[in-house]
């Protein structure tokens, strides 16, 4: 569905990425891996077009999105949840959602899709005329994430989607990313809890320094010595 092959990318004479090749199957959980500053946000970027890729290709079912804007993106089916969520903080929880549709395949369908994303999320049914400020950190990135099924992706995109969230609410936003995959949307997620990612995912990429050093199953980079000592602190 989506392959990026050996991009160079980054901001203004600064590069960050490079060489980055990954791919992702329709239908898989896939996630990228890497301590601060590797270049995972970066990555995302790139892929939604967002910052420019200066050398490689981004083929998204067959056709090569590498020029595309963040605006051409999201119409083809791409969709980045960015990190620290950034809802609308004044806007109701409803209104906040319907945002998410503005892609032209989805506005029209934007009250059924509605009704099917609080099928997902039951608990945003009971919150949807209150400020998207008045909602606790794992709320919010509930919100977030049906925000982004709004858009009907065939891509949704996950960037560190459990930062500054409590351990057990972590659990709760990967069980809700697992029912987003169940429901059909192929996922990518960048993180750097890498556990719960690995556990979450079926591959994992691990990124350090701007380029991919290991892929594989992600049960398999769950039991790989370089992962478990620089990444598990086992
Ligand atoms: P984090 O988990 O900290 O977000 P990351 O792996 O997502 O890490 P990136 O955000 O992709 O890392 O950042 C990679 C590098 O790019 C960092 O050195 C960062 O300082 C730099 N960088 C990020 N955004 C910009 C920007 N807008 N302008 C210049 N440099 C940037």
């Amino acid at each position: 569905m989506l392959e990026v092959e050996a991009i160079d990318a980054g901001y203004g004479s600064t590069v960050i990425l490079d060489g980055v090749s990954l791919r992702v199957d329709q239908g898989e959980v896939v996630t990228i891996v890497g301590a601060n500053g590797a270049g995972k946000t970066t990555t995302l970027r790139a892929i939604s077009g967002l910052i420019p890729v200066r050398t490689g290709r981004i083929v998204f079912e067959g056709e090569d999105i590498t020029t595309l804007s963040a605006h051409q993106t999201v119409e083809r089916g791409i969709t980045l949840i960015p990190e620290g969520r950034q809802l609308f903080p004044d806007m109701t929880v409803r209104e906040n959602l319907l945002m998410g549709a503005f892609r032209r395949a989805a506005r029209a369908r934007q009250h059924e899709t509605l009704d099917e994303v609080l099928e997902l999320f039951p608990r945003l049914g009971e919150r949807l005329s209150q400020h998207a400020s008045s909602l606790s950190g794992g709320e919010q990135q509930m919100v977030a994430i049906a925000r982004g099924m709004m858009a009907r992706p065939r891509l949704l995109m996950f960037d560190e989607p459990s930062l500054g969230l409590a351990p057990i609410i972590v659990a709760q936003v990967f069980d809700a990313i697992a029912k987003v995959a169940a429901a059909g949307t192929t996922v990518l997620i960048v993180e750097q809890n890498v556990f719960h990612t690995l556990q979450a995912a079926d591959r994992g990429y691990v990124l350090e320094n701007g380029r991919m050093v290991l892929n594989d199953a992600a049960d398999a980079l769950l039991r790989n010595d370089h992962v478990r000592q620089a990444y598990l602190g086992i």
